[in-house]
C-alpha cells in the first residue's frame, strides 16, 4: 500500500483540532492537503481558556499578531495563578511565571532565601519574583518590563480565530457529524471517515481531536487508556460563565474547596469560572450551589457539567492515527496544561512527520516522549493535592494519605531533607515552579545548601535587599494591567 501522506484529515474542530490545522497548514500547507470536520451540532467543550507561557511562542512561530488575537478573543495577561485555601484551608500563595531570584552555579536562589530565613531575613519566597509581584499590584508591560507571560482567552472565539488564520493558509473546512470510520482489512490504519450525509472522507494521516469521544483513536482502534483516578480523583467539573465587575487581574484565581477547587478566568468582557470536583464527596447538585454561591457578578449562562477520566491514552500516535487535545489524555486544568499538551503534540508531530509514511521508530518516539510529558505533568498537579494540611475534608486527607507516584515521593523527600530540586530538559515545569509549590503547600527544606552561608551577613542582606528593591522599583513604573489591555488590545467583544 501506498503511505505517502498526500491528504491529513483533522477530525475535530475545538481548540485542538484547530491550533493543529492552523500550525500544520502555516508549515506544511503547500505539501499536503488539510482538511478539518467539525460538527456545530456537537459543539466543543467550551472550556480551557487559561494558559502558560509557551503559548506566546506558538503564537510567534505561527506569526499570529498578538493585538489582533487579544482583541478577537477578550483575551488579558496572565502572570501567574494564585492559589488559595489549598494549603490549610486559610492561605494563599502564587505560582508565577518567571524566575524567583538570582541563582549561582552551585546552588538555586531557594538556598540563599532560606540561609535568609535563618538570619531573620523573613520576606515571601514571592517577593523576590517580578511576576508575582507584578500580578499583585494589577500591573502588566510588555517589552521593558521583560515580564514572562501567557494569557486568558475566550475559547470558542480562539478556536474561531485560529480557524481563519488556518483556511487563509488553505485547510479545508467541512461541517457535519462522524458517523463511520473505515479501517483497512490488513493493516488496520485509518482509509476514511463518513459522514451523517454520506460524504466520505479520505487520507493518509488522520489526526483524532474529537474531545473526550476519541472517536479514531479509541473508538475505531482501540488503543487504551491508562487511569489515574487514584492520583487525581477529581473526575467532574462545572462551569459557568460572569459579567465582569472589576477591572481583570493579570492572574488565574485557583480557590480550594472542601472536595474540589475553582478557578476563576478573568476576560476583557467576562469571567469564566468553574468547580472541579470528586463526585464521591460532592454530588452534581451541591457542586452547583457551592460554585453559584461563590462566584462574584451575574451568571451568563446555564452552568453546566463536565465529566473525565483522568489519565492518558497509552499511546497518542496509533497506526497512522495521531490523538491530540482531549481524546489523547486529560490532565485537570489546575495549571493550566491541556493548551500546552496540544501545541507540544503538534510540534512533535511536526518534528517527527512521517511524510513517506508512518515508521515504528517515528511512532515509538513520538510515544515515548508523550507518554514522559504527560507524567511530568502528572506529578507536579498530584503534588498540589498530596501536600496538604486541611484536617477538616475526608476529600484532602485521602489526598494527604494516598500513594503517590515513586518519581513525586522522590522529588519531595529530596526537597524536604536537603532544599534541592533537579528536573530533567524535557520537563515543562523548572526548578522554580517546583520550589514555589512546594512551599506554598507547606514542605520546607530541613536543610539548604551551604554556598549560601559564605556570604557575610551584611552580602547576604544587601544580595536580598537589592533584588526586592528592583523588582519593587520595576512594578511601581508599571501601568495598571487595565490600561495596558485599554491601549494595546481593547476588545469589542460584549458579554452576550
Ligand atoms: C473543566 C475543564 C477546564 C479546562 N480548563 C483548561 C484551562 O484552563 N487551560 C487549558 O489549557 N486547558 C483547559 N482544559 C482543557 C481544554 O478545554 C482542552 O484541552 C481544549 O479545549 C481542547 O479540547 P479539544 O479540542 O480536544 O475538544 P473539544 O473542544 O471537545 O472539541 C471536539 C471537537 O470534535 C468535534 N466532534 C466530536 N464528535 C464529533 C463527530 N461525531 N462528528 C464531527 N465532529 C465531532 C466537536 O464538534 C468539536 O469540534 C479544560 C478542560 C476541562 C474539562
Amino acid at each position: 500500500m501506498d503511505n505517502k501522506i498526500k491528504k491529513i484529515v483533522i477530525a475535530g474542530g475545538g481548540t485542538a483540532g484547530w491550533m493543529a490545522a492552523a500550525a500544520l497548514s502555516k508549515l506544511l500547507g503547500k505539501s499536503f492537503d488539510i482538511c478539518l470536520v467539525e460538527s456545530d451540532a456537537i459543539g466543543t467543550v467550551g472550556v480551557g481558556e487559561a494558559g502558560i507561557p509557551t503559548l506566546t511562542a506558538f503564537h510567534r512561530l505561527l506569526g499570529i499578531d498578538e493585538q489582533a488575537f487579544m482583541k478577537a478573543t477578550s483575551a488579558t495577561f496572565k502572570l501567574g495563578i494564585n492559589f488559595e485555601n489549598w494549603k490549610n484551608g486559610d492561605d494563599e500563595y502564587m505560582h508565577g511565571f518567571g524566575r524567583v531570584g538570582k541563582e549561582c552555579w552551585a546552588g538555586e536562589f531557594q538556598h540563599f532565601w532560606l540561609h535568609g530565613k535563618r538570619k531573620n531575613i523573613n520576606f515571601d519566597y514571592g517577593k523576590y519574583c517580578p511576576e508575582i509581584q507584578a500580578a499583585k499590584a494589577k500591573k502588566f508591560a510588555l517589552s521593558k518590563a521583560g515580564l514572562n507571560y501567557s494569557y486568558h482567552l475566550d475559547a470558542t472565539r480562539y478556536a474561531k480565530f485560529l480557524r481563519s488564520f488556518a483556511e487563509a493558509h488553505g485547510v479545508k473546512r467541512l461541517e457535519g457529524k462522524i458517523i463511520d470510520v473505515t479501517t483497512h482489512e490488513k493493516t488496520g490504519d485509518i482509509t476514511a471517515i463518513q459522514l451523517e450525509s454520506g460524504q466520505v472522507i479520505d487520507g493518509q494521516l488522520f489526526v483524532d481531536c474529537t474531545g473526550f469521544a476519541a472517536l479514531l483513536i479509541e473508538k475505531t482502534l482501540n488503543t487504551g487508556y491508562e487511569d489515574w483516578t487514584h492520583w487525581l480523583p477529581c473526575d467532574s467539573a462545572i462551569a459557568v460563565q460572569t459579567n465582569s465587575v472589576s477591572e481583570p487581574v493579570p492572574y488565574t484565581r485557583s480557590i480550594a474547596h472542601d472536595s474540589g477547587w475553582q478557578w476563576r478566568i478573568p476576560l476583557q468582557h467576562r469571567v469564566g469560572n468553574g468547580l472541579v470536583f470528586c463526585s464521591k464527596y460532592l454530588s452534581d447538585d451541591n457542586a452547583k450551589t457551592l460554585l453559584l454561591n461563590n462566584i462574584e457578578g451575574e451568571p451568563l449562562t446555564q452552568p453546566r457539567v463536565i465529566k473525565f477520566k483522568t489519565g492518558r491514552r497509552e499511546k497518542a500516535w496509533n497506526k497512522n492515527c495521531v490523538a491530540l487535545g482531549l481524546s489523547s489524555g486529560f490532565l485537570e486544568p489546575l495549571e493550566s496544561t491541556s493548551i500546552h499538551l496540544i501545541m507540544s503534540g503538534i510540534l512533535r508531530l511536526i518534528r517527527l512527520f512521517p511524510f513517506e509514511g508512518t515508521t515504528t521508530s517515528a511512532v515509538n518516539e513520538y510515544n515515548k516522549q508523550f507518554t514522559t510529558e504527560f507524567e511530568h505533568i502528572r506529578d507536579f498537579i498530584i503534588l498540589h493535592y498530596h501536600a496538604n494540611e486541611r484536617v477538616n475534608s475526608p476529600f484532602w486527607q485521602d489526598c494527604k494519605t494516598m500513594d503517590i507516584p515513586e518519581s513525586l515521593k522522590q522529588r519531595i523527600d529530596l526537597f524536604r531533607e536537603t532544599g534541592r530540586v533537579f528536573i530533567t530538559e524535557s520537563e515543562l515545569f523548572r526548578a522554580d515552579s517546583w520550589v514555589q509549590v512546594m512551599l506554598g503547600q507547606g514542605i520546607y527544606p530541613e536543610q539548604y545548601h551551604q554556598i549560601a552561608a559564605i556570604m557575610k551577613d551584611h552580602e547576604l542582606t544587601k544580595f536580598l535587599g537589592d533584588i526586592r528593591q528592583a523588582i519593587e522599583k520595576g512594578v511601581s513604573n508599571l501601568p495598571t494591567h487595565q490600561a495596558f489591555l485599554d491601549q494595546y488590545c481593547p476588545t469589542d467583544v460584549q458579554p452576550t
